[in-house]
C-alpha cells in the first residue's frame, strides 16, 4: 500500500483563497485502489481544518473508500460489479447501495438518452485507456462490443435488491459515478463526526465540506483543461458543495498523432470527440455532479447546457478548445475567470 503525505499547501493549486491565512489542518493522502480499474484509482485526500477531534474521521472516511472500491471494481474477483459480468438474464443479488447507485445511473441514462450509459464496459475494455493494453480498436471489434452496450438492458428489481443484465456480454462500468458516490458517502461521515470544514479530493471530484473556519465560503480552483498544464483557469465559490469535473486531459493515450481520451461515445464506441475540453459541474450530490459531468460531456455544450437548465441545483462550466467558456445562469456570480487566456461567452 502506498502511503502520500501531502502538506496543506498542496491543496493550494486547489483552493487558492487565503491558505496561508488557514489555521492547522490535518491531510491524509492515501491511493485506495490496488487494482487495476478500481473506481478510486488515483491519489484521495481528505482534510479536516480547524479540527481537535483525532484521526478517527480520517481512517473511518478511508475504510469506507476500500469498502467501495472493492465492491464496485470492474474487475476485480470480489466486487460486486464484476460479479454481474457473465451472467446475462439471470438476476443477482447486489447490496443496497449499488442497487441504489446502478438505478440512479440508469435514470441518468434515461434523461440524457443514452449519453451517459454504465453498460459501456465492453467498450472501455476494448480501449483499455489508462492501461498498459491502450490501443485503438478495429471497427468491427468495436461493432461487436457495441451489442452488449444499452442502459436499457438493466432490469432492476427493488424488493430482490437484483439486477439482471439482460444481453449477452453486459458488462457494468462505474468509473464515471463511483468516485462522487464515495465523496458524498466521505462527507455524511465527515458531517456526523461534527466535522466542520474539510475538503474531499478524490482524483478531482472535489467536495468542500461547510464553509472556510473564518465563516468565508470556500474557492475552488478549477484545472485548466488544457494537456500538461497543472493551474486552474477559473475559481469557484462554494460550501457543502461537490465541484466535479471530466476533461479530455484526465486520461489519455496518443497514436499517430491523434489523441484518444477515456470518455465515450455510447453509440459510436470511440472517445467523444465534441470540441469541449472539460466540463465541471457543481452540486449539493456528488454522485449527480460526477455522472452529469461525464454526462455533459458527452451530450455536448449546447445539449448539456439545455439539460442543465431543466435540473434543479446543478450547475455547469463548459471549456472548448478554443478556451472559449460557457456557464449556467446561476454561476454567473460565484464563479471567475482568473486565466485571460479563456473568455466566458453566452
Ligand atoms: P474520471 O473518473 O477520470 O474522473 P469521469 O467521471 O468522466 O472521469 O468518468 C470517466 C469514466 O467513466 C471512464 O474511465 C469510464 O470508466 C466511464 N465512462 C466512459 N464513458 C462513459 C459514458 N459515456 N457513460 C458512463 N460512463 C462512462
Ligand atoms: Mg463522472
Amino acid at each position: 500500500m502506498r502511503r502520500f503525505f501531502y502538506p496543506a499547501i498542496c491543496l493550494g493549486m486547489l483552493l487558492l483563497a487565503g491558505c496561508a491565512a488557514l489555521p492547522e489542518a490535518e491531510t491524509e493522502g492515501r491511493t485506495v485502489s490496488e487494482m487495476l480499474d478500481g473506481p478510486l484509482d488515483t491519489v484521495s485526500t481528505v482534510t479536516l481544518y480547524d479540527w481537535r477531534g483525532g484521526e478517527e474521521p480520517i481512517e473511518a472516511v478511508f475504510a469506507l473508500l476500500y469498502d467501495i472500491d472493492a465492491r464496485m471494481s470492474a474487475v476485480s474477483g470480489e466486487s460486486e460489479i464484476a460479479g454481474l459480468s457473465g451472467q446475462a438474464g439471470t438476476p443477482a443479488a447486489v447490496s443496497g447501495d449499488v442497487f441504489g447507485l446502478i438505478e440512479y445511473a440508469k435514470t441518468v441514462g434515461a434523461e440524457t438518452d443514452g449519453a451517459f450509459d454504465i453498460t459501456i464496459r465492453p467498450i472501455v475494455s476494448l480501449w483499455g485507456i489508462g492501461t498498459e493494453n491502450a490501443r485503438v480498436p478495429a471497427q468491427a471489434e468495436l461493432d461487436a462490443a457495441l451489442l452488449s452496450v444499452g442502459y436499457e438492458g438493466i432490469t432492476l428489481d427493488k424488493a430482490a435488491s437484483s439486477v439482471t443484465l439482460e444481453k449477452a456480454g453486459m458488462q457494468l462500468d462505474l468509473g464515471g459515478i463511483a468516485k462522487g458516490y464515495a465523496c458524498d458517502r466521505a462527507a455524511e461521515i465527515l458531517r456526523n463526526a461534527n466535522v466542520g470544514h474539510g475538503i474531499i479530493d478524490l482524483g478531482g471530484n472535489v467536495y468542500v465540506l461547510g464553509t472556510k473556519p473564518d465563516g468565508a465560503l470556500w474557492q475552488v480552483g478549477i484545472k485548466s483543461p488544457v494537456v500538461g498544464e497543472n493551474g486552474y483557469f477559473g475559481v469557484a465559490a462554494a460550501r457543502d458543495r461537490a465541484v466535479v469535473t471530466s476533461g479530455v486531459y484526465e486520461r489519455f493515450f496518443e497514436r499517430d498523432g491523434k489523441r484518444y481520451h477515456h470518455i465515450m461515445d455510447p453509440r459510436t464506441g470511440c472517445p467523444v470527440d465534441n470540441g469541449l475540453l472539460s466540463v465541471t459541474i457543481i452540486s449539493a450530490s456528488a454522485a449527480q455532479a460526477d455522472a452529469l459531468s461525464t454526462a455533459c460531456f458527452v451530450l455536448g455544450a449546447e445539449r448539456g447546457l439545455a439539460y442543465l437548465s431543466a435540473l434543479e441545483g446543478a450547475e455547469g462550466i463548459f471549456v472548448s478548445e478554443d478556451l472559449s467558456v460557457q456557464v449556467t445562469p446561476g454561476l454567473r456570480d460565484s464563479f471567475r475567470i482568473t486565466d485571460e487566456r479563456f473568455q466566458l461567452v453566452d
